[in-house]
C-alpha cells in the first residue's frame, strides 16, 4: 500500500528544521580569510575612532580666536610656522596669528582648534589671509566621533562583508573569531544519471543537481564534499549515506525521496533510525522535500526535479547551515514587487516560482523566468529571485503586488515573514 503523507505548511516545516539546529562552534582565522564568514565575537571598539582630533581637509590649523572679526573688507593675516601631513606631528604650538599648514588626516596641533580649508585662503609671502571668522572645533574631526572606546559596534552572528573587514582592521583584529563552516556532503541518486562529461544515451540525463547544489553552497561561502552519483540501489545508497554521515556535518541527497518504486531514501532513513522531521510540504515545487536527523546530523532529502531541488535547498538547507554558524539572518531576503506578467495557474499549495526580479525607477517588478514545472532547469538559470504565491484557487494578474525572495544577496533577513 502506498504510504500516506500529510503535507505541512512551509512556515511550519522551516520552524521544525530551525528548532533542531545545533551550533557548530567557532575558530580563529586571519583577517584576510574573514570575508564571507559569520562573526562569532562582537566587534568592540578597542580605542576611539578617530584616535585623535584630526584635520578632515587640506588647509591650515589656527586658533579660532585669531580669526575673530575677519570679513571681506577686513582680511586677517596668518603666518605659517610649520607644515604637517598625515602621519606627522606638529613640532610647534601656535602663538597669536600663527598657523600650521596641515593635510587631511594629520593630527590637530596642540593649541589649534579650527582648520581653514586651502580654498578659503589667499596666499601671502609668509602665510595667508582669510575673510571669515572660525569658531572653535570648526572643520575638525573629533577624537571618538565615529566610535568610542569600549562600544559594541557589531554583534556576534553578523555576516562579514567588506565594511566589516574595514572595521576589524581599524581595531587591529589581525585574527578574528568566526563560526566554523559546516562540511556539507552532496549525493545525487538516480539510475538515470550521467556525469557532466558523458555523452547522452537513451533514457539517461546528466546530473545537474549535484553541481547546482555545490554552487548554491559556494554562493554561501561553503565548501562541499561530493559523494558523486549512485544508481537507485538500497544497499549501495545506504552504505554511501552512512559513510557520508561519518565524514560530514550535513548530507544533502537529491532524488529518490518520493513514493516511487525506486525511491529508496525513505527506507534509508528507516535503516538509520533517523528522525524524519517532515516528508511532505504544502509547496510546489518540492512537496516531497524531506528533512531527517540521524542523531544530530541533518539529512536533506531533496527532490530530483531540478527546480524542486533548487527551492528545497534555498528554503530549508540554507537557513539550517546559516543557523549552524549562528548567523543572525538566516532567511532569504524578502521583497515586494509587482507582477509583470499574468500567472494564471492556481494551486492549493504555496507556489515558489523561479523569477526575474528587476528594480526600476517606477518600482520593483518580477515575472516568472519561463517554463516553470518542477522539473524545469532553464528557469533556474534565468531567475534571480523566487515569487511566492499563497496556495488557493485563484491565479494572479499583471500588476498585482506579490511576495518575492531574493537570491544572489550576501546577507538575508532575520525573520521568515511568509
Ligand atoms: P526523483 O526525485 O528521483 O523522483 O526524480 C525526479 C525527476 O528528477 C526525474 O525526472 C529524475 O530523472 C530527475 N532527476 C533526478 N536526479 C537528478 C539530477 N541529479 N539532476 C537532474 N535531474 C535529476
Ligand atoms: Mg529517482
Amino acid at each position: 500500500m502506498m504510504e500516506m503523507r500529510k503535507p505541512i505548511a512551509v512556515s511550519e516545516a522551516i520552524q521544525r528544521v530551525i528548532d533542531r539546529v545545533q551550533p557548530l562552534g567557532s575558530e580563529k582565522i586571519a583577517l584576510a580569510e574573514a570575508y564571507g564568514r559569520i562573526l562569532a565575537e562582537p566587534i568592540i571598539a578597542k580605542h576611539d575612532v578617530p584616535p585623535f582630533d584630526k584635520s578632515p581637509y587640506d588647509g591650515f590649523a589656527i586658533r579660532s580666536e585669531d580669526s575673530l572679526g575677519a570679513s571681506g573688507e577686513n582680511r586677517i593675516a596668518f603666518t605659517v610656522i610649520d607644515h604637517i601631513g598625515a602621519g606627522q606631528l606638529a613640532k610647534r604650538s601656535l602663538a597669536k596669528s600663527e598657523a600650521i599648514r596641515i593635510m587631511t588626516g594629520a593630527p590637530i596641533p596642540d593649541n589649534a582648534d579650527a582648520v581653514v580649508m586651502l580654498e578659503q585662503t589667499v596666499e601671502t609671502e609668509t602665510g595667508f589671509t582669510l575673510r571669515k571668522p572660525f569658531i572653535a572645533n570648526e572643520n575638525i574631526s573629533a577624537q571618538g566621533e565615529d566610535a568610542k572606546k569600549g562600544e559594541e559596534l557589531i554583534q556576534s552572528g553578523t555576516f562579514i562583508h567588506p565594511g566589516t573587514i574595514a572595521l576589524l582592521a581599524t581595531f587591529g583584529y589581525a585574527e578574528v573569531i568566526v563560526a566554523k563552516k559546516p562540511i556539507v556532503g552532496i549525493l545525487s541518486t538516480g539510475t538515470e544519471l550521467l556525469d557532466v562529461q558523458e555523452e547522452l544515451v537513451p533514457g539517461k540525463i546528466r546530473n545537474s543537481n549535484g553541481p547546482m547544489i555545490a554552487a548554491q553552497l559556494a554562493r554561501m561561502g561553503l565548501d562541499s564534499k561530493s559523494y558523486g552519483m549512485l544508481a537507485d540501489d538500497l544497499d549501495a545508497c545506504t552504505a554511501t549515506v552512512k559513510q557520508a554521515l561519518r565524514e560530514t556535518d550535513v548530507l544533502i541527497t537529491t532524488g529518490g525521496v518520493s513514493v516511487g518504486d525506486f525511491d529508496y531514501l525513505p527506507a534509508i532513513y528507516e535503516r538509520l533510525g533517523a528522525d524524519v522531521l517532515f516528508n511532505k510540504v504544502a509547496m510546489r515545487p518540492g512537496s516531497v522535500t524531506t528533512v531527517a536527523l540521524a542523531d544530530k546530523q541533518f539529512l536533506f532529502g531533496l527532490s530530483g526535479n531540478p527546480s524542486a531541488c533548487f527551492t528545497g535547498f534555498e528554503l530549508f538547507a540554507r537557513p539550517v547551515l546559516l543557523k549552524m554558524m549562528e548567523s543572525e539572518k538566516v532567511y532569504l531576503p524578502y521583497a515586494k514587487a509587482v507582477l509583470g506578467e499574468d500567472f494564471k495557474k492556481a494551486n492549493p499549495f504555496t507556489r515558489f516560482i523561479r523569477a526575474i526580479y528587476e528594480s526600476t525607477p517606477a518600482g520593483a517588478t518580477v515575472r516568472p523566468a519561463g517554463f516553470n514545472k518542477s522539473g524545469a532547469v532553464s528557469s533556474i538559470a534565468r531567475g534571480n529571485a523566487i515569487i511566492v504565491l499563497p496556495g488557493g484557487t485563484r491565479g494572479y494578474e499583471t500588476g498585482t503586488e506579490v511576495d518575492v525572495l531574493l537570491l544572489c544577496m550576501e546577507e538575508g533577513d532575520a525573520t521568515w515573514v511568509l
